[in-house]
């Protein structure tokens, strides 16, 4: 008889997961907290504006692709190369910065600032490739059954790269580029993984690699959350339900058996197997009431930034900026310190500004705009209080139309803020906190919270806290992981 599947959350682990196993034959279904698919890979429909709420492009296309053919599908979606990646502006400067992937044309914007650009990017890509090969099949896309598997497998990576695990992102960076433009530019990335470059362990200078040479980065034509409404048709075509507005919140366990699951209705939900797309350290502590996951625990761990995200429709067309824009703030340097841990700095060290509306005509009315803002921030650990939330957001478009030479202030027709408070409420995110738990090097692989429970046979996990970790191609490498545990405990 087939075995039944509950996956709680359609986040795109959840989906890809459900997908996976559907189509090797499991009946799925799916229950989420939120009344549309997605997780934080989601859309806000509005005064006649799209906006996607998260995700705004993608690495890794080949992931998807995998994906797609694991499932005998068409990616059910369309992606478009950037090239440039995207745009940088400096706060105290008039010059923008266009991240090329052609190199002659990258290094021509250094000319006058960085002496040999080309010749030092091209030995600082060469190592970060390394890094890449060395790594990603051998340490990203495996399942461990123990630490000592993990401790295993990381003593087959090349000792050669022994030295950079022991750095920081921004001293890898240091060690190739002398100009503070060069390094700030270069050092972005790390940025992407939720941290600061100066807490982030500069193994993931691998992301240099990823996004300037090996693969580069992704559009989605109509919008990200094209890949959602995608992949959700595939899975209605087989017959998944989805039921929306549905927390799980409890559990009934029987015989050491997880037995099912309460929702806040008090209804019960059972199945053979259930895979957990809710955030994995939540869950654990939240539902299954385990102490090591109890808030005050999950607080001592390391989690990534909060995200304060700004979504505005303005009744102009802005010539003025590129699809995908970094303004940085002139206070990079005080990202050593714990600064970001401070609320009451109203610089940030970025935003970054999304014109979903420049390449997708029907994502904002004839002659608007529509835009996206994203800006790191404390979370709530730090800050719990947002009731400034409409000061910040004005200095951040106040600093915005200085940069494009144009107040949009008074061009403002629809305009919708999420601070971590509303990041935490949609997705029971902890604390707000925008990618999970971070990548330190104790909490990555076999430290990380597992993909299989602890205590029950039959439930596994997917997404962003459980490996390997952050981001969409993250979260589909993590549904194949996480299908693999599946198979194997349905074949026993
Ligand atoms: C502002 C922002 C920008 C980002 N930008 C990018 C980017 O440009 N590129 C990129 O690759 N990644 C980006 N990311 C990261 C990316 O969005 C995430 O890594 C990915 O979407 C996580 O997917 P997931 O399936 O792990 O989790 P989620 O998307 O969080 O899905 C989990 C789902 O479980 C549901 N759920 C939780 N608890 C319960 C419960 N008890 N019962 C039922 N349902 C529950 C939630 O509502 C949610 O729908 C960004 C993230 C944010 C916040």
């Amino acid at each position: 008889m087939e075995k039944t599947v509950l996956v709680v959350g359609a986040g795109i682990g959840g989906l890809a997961t459900a997908l996976r196993l559907v189509k090797k034959g499991y009946k799925v279904q799916i229950i989420e907290k939120h009344k549309q698919a997605g997780g934080r890979l989601n859309q806000i429909k509005k005064d006649g504006f799209t906006f996607d709420t998260g995700p705004s492009f993608f690495s890794m296309s080949f992931e998807f692709e995998e994906f797609a053919r694991d499932c005998s599908i068409k990616l059910p979606f369309e992606y478009v190369e950037l090239d440039p990646l995207y745009s940088v502006n400096f706060g105290n400067s008039p010059k923008t910065f266009f991240l090329y992937k052609d190199m002659a044309k990258l290094s021509e914007q250094f000319k006058d600032i960085e002496p040999d650009f080309d010749i030092k990017i091209d030995k600082y890509l060469k190592k970060c490739g390394e890094l890449f090969h060395d790594t990603v099949d051998l340490v990203i896309k495996q399942n461990f059954d123990s630490m000592l598997d993990y401790i295993l497998t990381l003593m087959r990576v090349n000792p050669k790269h022994l030295p950079v695990l022991f750095r920081k992102f921004n001293e890898q960076v240091n060690r190739y580029f002398t100009s503070s433009e060069a390094r700030q530019i270069v050092s972005l990335v790390a940025f992407f993984l939720g941290r600061t470059p100066f807490d982030t362990s500069a193994v993931y200078s691998l992301l240099s690699y990823t996004e300037f040479k090996h693969d580069g980065y992704y559009n989605v034509s109509g919008g990200m959350y094209k890949i959602v409404e995608g992949i959700v048709a595939e899975l209605l075509k087989e017959n998944v339900t989805i039921t929306y507005n549905t927390e799980i919140m409890d559990f009934v366990e029987k015989n050491g058996k997880l037995e099912s699951l309460t929702d806040q209705n008090q209804k019960k939900w059972t199945a053979d197997i259930i895979v957990v797309n809710a955030d994995a350290a939540v869950f654990r502590g939240k539902v299954l009431k385990r102490k090591a996951f109890s808030v005050e625990q999950l607080d001592k761990k390391e989690w990534t930034m909060g995200y304060l995200t700004m979504y505005l429709g303005v009744n102009c067309k802005l010539p003025e900026t590129n699809h995908h824009n970094y303004f940085l703030g002139s206070n990079f340097d005080e990202y050593a310190g714990d600064i970001y841990k401070n609320p009451d700095k109203l610089q940030k060290p970025y935003y970054y500004v999304n014109v979903l509306s420049k390449h997708n005509l029907d994502c904002a009315p004839e002659g608007c705009e529509s835009l996206f803002f994203v800006c790191p921030v404390p979370d709530l650990r730090y800050k719990p209080n947002w009731d400034d939330k409409d000061e910040i957001t004005d200095s951040i478009i106040e600093d915005f139309s200085k940069r494009i030479g144009r107040d949009i202030k008074p061009a403002i027709i629809s305009k919708t803020v999420y601070t971590p408070v509303d990041w935490q409420q949609q997705f029971n995110l902890h604390r707000g906190s925008g990618l999970g738990l971070s990548h330190s090097m104790l909490q990555i692989g076999a430290f990380r919270p597992q993909n299989f429970d602890e205590n029950y046979k039959n439930v596994f996990y997917v997404g962003a806290s459980t490996v390997p970790g952050a981001g969409l191609p993250m979260a589909i490498i993590s549904s194949k992981l996480a299908f693999e545990r599946v198979e194997k405990f349905a074949k026993k």
